[in-house]
């Protein structure tokens, strides 16, 4: 299928249908913009997170990774700037008394009237834009009275800034070098739908890089080119993304410079990753809020600066449904509809399945639960022996397996399976004590999406 005709009702509908993603508090009418993840959800996040961190810090040297609270000082949110400046604008219909992002009406559904946007009807009366502020604030404390206000962490970048000093010393690192931290964080989101797109709590996959001053420009040059090359190395197409310099008015309080990489959604080309120069913004106002200076000495020369930050952040499910819009095709394989998730076999939440052929057949079943035992030490095995193979098959293209493992009649007498192949449909006999070392060779190879079917 053409990538027009892949919908975001598609997607939510796989999604639903085979556990990936669901509405959150089904049970209770659901609650606006947050979503659980089911069984393939949560292998495949996994996956996505896992690749993040092996490129961002395992296969680096200048990289160290950070895990730090959710719940900070709450001076930080002052001193960082997001108390006064992290706010959207808002308008409220006093006819349907919806909310709406001023900048995003045109994406929105007027309250009474789906089909029209808001402000489109005569009924429709706006109130001008005011300034929302997008954090979750919470107490601490066991008593009301002497309880602190809080924020539930709106990024996680701050988290690194106010650990500078600390991780700097310890990762016995001079700049340029960056720290990694993937969690949790929270956005009072007024979202006009559009599934994981946005979400009042959602993981962020975020780097601070540390550089010197005068690179800096330099480095998020860099940094743009590295984290496009990542989407495409796991399979998202060339042509559905681009990078974007935001203009003067768009650039955050923070920023000298932002630049999106953008993806084409199924809604239009949107923000799937920011990588902003932040400059020496969040050190300098941390130092003066707190009293420690963030700065960096070399001890041997007594050289000493303010590093500035190129900041590449990533939407862990932002990501994920990235992933799965791009690997979603559609095709008519002999007379039947198939639907499969080409997705890269390094994110697949199971990299193969393992089906005896007949399941009422108790040595092949045997034999495919030694199979499955010993492949699952190394990998994520799916072991099934429900139904009709074709069925079988079916669903496992629908989660994205890339390979699958027959037992039949053949393997009793000679000990060889059947490696059947979900983007080419192929299918390869190899002998039983060879299938570990045949996928971990497929799994290794550089991989790149197939064209989509018709
Ligand atoms: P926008 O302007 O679209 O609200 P933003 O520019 O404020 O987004 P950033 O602060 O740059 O977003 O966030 C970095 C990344 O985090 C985004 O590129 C996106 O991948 C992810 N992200 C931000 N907000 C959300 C959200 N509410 N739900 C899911 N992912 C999000």
């Amino acid at each position: 299928m053409s990538t027009d005709a892949v919908t975001m009702d598609k997607i939510v509908s796989l999604s639903k249908r085979r556990g990936f993603v669901f509405p959150s508090s089904e049970i209770y009418g659901g609650l606006g913009s947050s979503y659980d993840y089911g069984h393939y959800g949560v292998l495949l996040k996994d996956n996505v997170k896992a690749r993040w961190l092996e490129a961002m810090v395992r296969e680096r040297d200048d990289i160290v990774a950070l895990d730090s609270s959710i719940i900070l000082h709450p001076k930080i949110w002052e001193a960082s700037g997001h108390v006064s400046g992290f706010t959207d604008p808002l308008v409220d219909c006093r006819t349907c008394k919806k909310r709406f992002r001023a900048d995003q009406l045109g994406e929105s559904e007027c309250g009474r009237k789906p089909s029209k946007h808001p402000g489109e009807t005569p009924d429709c009366d706006l109130t001008e834009p005011r300034q929302f502020n997008l954090m979750f604030r919470t107490r601490v404390g066991a008593v009301e009275e002497t309880g602190v206000d809080v924020y539930l962490r709106p990024e996680t970048a701050q988290g690194i800034f106010v650990n500078f000093k600390n991780v700097a010393q310890l990762a016995r690192r001079k700049p340029p070098f960056g720290i990694a931290q993937v969690g949790k964080a929270f956005r009072n989101e007024i979202t006009p739908g559009n599934f994981i797109f946005r979400t009042l709590e959602f993981e962020m996959m975020e780097l601070e890089y540390f550089v010197p001053p005068a690179d800096s420009a330099r480095w998020h040059e860099y940094w743009v080119a590295e984290r496009l090359a990542w989407h495409v190395r796991y399979g998202v197409r060339d042509e559905n993304l681009r990078a974007r310099a935001h203009e003067a008015d768009e650039l955050s309080h923070y920023s000298s410079a932002t630049s999106d990489i953008e993806y084409r959604y199924p809604m239009g080309w949107s923000e799937l990753e920011g990588i902003a120069n932040r400059g020496d913004f969040d050190l300098t106002q941390h130092t003066e809020a707190s009293g420690t200076k963030l700065e960096w000495v070399d001890a041997g020369t007594g050289e000493r600066f303010v590093p500035h930050v190129i900041e590449p952040s990533l939407g862990l499910n932002r990501s994920l449904l990235t992933f799965l819009i791009d690997a979603y095709d559609e095709e008519v394989v002999a007379e039947r509809d198939r639907t499969v998730l080409r997705l890269h076999p390094r994110l697949a939440p199971v990299t193969t399945a393992v089906l005896p052929l007949i399941t009422k057949d108790a040595a092949m079943v045997e034999k495919a639960q030694a199979l499955r035992d010993e492949l699952r030490r190394h990998l994520s095995v799916e072991y099934d022996d429900s139904g009709q193979i074709g069925r079988r098959y079916r669903r496992q293209d629908e989660i994205g397996t890339p390979w699958a493992l027959t037992v039949d009649e053949q393997t009793l007498s000679d000990d060889t399976v059947t490696l059947r192949d979900r983007d080419t449909l192929a299918q390869e006999r190899i002998p039983i004590g060879g299938a570990l070392t045949a996928l971990l060779e497929r799994l290794a190879a550089p991989w790149s999406p197939p064209p989509r079917a018709g």
